[in-house]
């Protein structure tokens, strides 16, 4: 199945730990290789783990494992962002996931989020081509848009203020993704538009997460999945070979690749990924 064309790409958070930090090495390493298109690392909200996902970025382009940071404007001003890309392009970086980001919680007042095209922009405006750029889109509507159509208007935004690709929410229902595809191309997106993979790792983490970024579990998976809660084993097997086919079916159909959201573990990726004829 695996194609030299397709784009491979695995996602993590910085850990807060050494012992995390070592512990991810390894994942790293794991998950190398694949050969990977690249790996991305996690921006906390408002800026949160600024330091950390720096620090992992350098480290990995140190190790020749093409790192690509997020970033969003979380709390800072231009000037900080703006010295923030400057490190990134001196560091060899080639590759920014710019994104909006959430309000950290706790926050209020005048805090100000700044929507991905304004910072995708800026970064145009500022960088030139020094960077390729990935945008976040929403097979299942983000959950602040107003609507369907606004969110696919809003992701346009972001292609046309420079971005080069992007990468979904994860979802389970391949027909999300094809339509969203479909509705994309009317609006004249012709980009490409990469599948976020959530490997079925723990249940109630799954449902937690999936309420609060808008990512649908249909009601017979979830029915399924909670039959397995207390059961890692079956969940993990019957996790693996549903979200390999969900793969199959995606690449089958078109997809340009896949993006794998690692929750920084290995194995899960690792199986569905050797299952799809990657690394042989
Ligand atoms: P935007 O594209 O700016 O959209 C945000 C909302 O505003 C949407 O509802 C959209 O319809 C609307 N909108 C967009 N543009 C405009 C506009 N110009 N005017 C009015 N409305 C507009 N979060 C993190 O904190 N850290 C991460 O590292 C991180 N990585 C992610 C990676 C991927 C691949 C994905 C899919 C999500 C990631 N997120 C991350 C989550 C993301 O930050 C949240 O979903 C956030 O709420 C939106 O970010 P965005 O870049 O999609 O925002």
């Amino acid at each position: 199945m695996s194609d030299e064309a397709l784009r491979l790409s695995f996602e993590f958070f910085p850990p807060k730990t050494d012992e995390g930090r070592l512990k991810l090495a390894g994942v790293r390493d794991t998950l190398a290789e694949f050969d990977p298109d690249f790996f991305s690392v996690t921006y906390g909200a408002g800026g949160s783990t600024r330091d950390n996902t720096k620090n992992l970025v350098k480290q990995f382009n140190a190790y020749d494992a093409k790192a690509a940071p997020h970033l969003s404007f979380g709390g800072d001003d231009e000037a900080t962002i703006k010295a923030l890309l400057e490190e990134y392009r001196l560091a060899g970086v080639e590759r920014i996931v710019a994104l909006r980001g959430d309000m950290p919680s706790g926050v209020g007042g005048s805090y100000q989020l700044v929507y991905a095209n304004e910072l995708v922009a800026f970064i145009r405006q500022h960088f030139g081509d020094a960077f390729a750029l990935e945008v976040a889109a929403y097979p299942e509507v983000h959950p602040q848009a107003k609507s369907y159509d606004d969110d696919v208007r809003f992701l346009k935004g972001k292609f046309d203020a420079g971005a080069n690709s992007a990468i979904t929410q994860y979802f389970y229902n391949p027909d999300a993704y094809f339509y969203f595809m479909d509705q994309c191309a009317k609006v004249g997106i012709d980009k490409p538009i990469y599948p976020g993979i959530m490997p079925i790792i723990n249940f109630r983490n799954l449902m937690r997460f999936s309420d609060s970024c808008g990512a649908d579990i249909p009601r017979w998976l979830r029915k399924r999945l909670e039959s397995f809660e207390h059961d890692a084993e079956a969940l993990r097997d019957f996790g693996e070979e549903l979200v390999t086919e969900l793969c199959e079916t995606l690449l089958e159909n078109g997809a340009p690749g896949l993006h794998f959201y690692t929750m920084n573990q290995a194995e899960p990726v690792a199986r569905i990924v050797k299952n799809l004829g990657w690394g042989e």
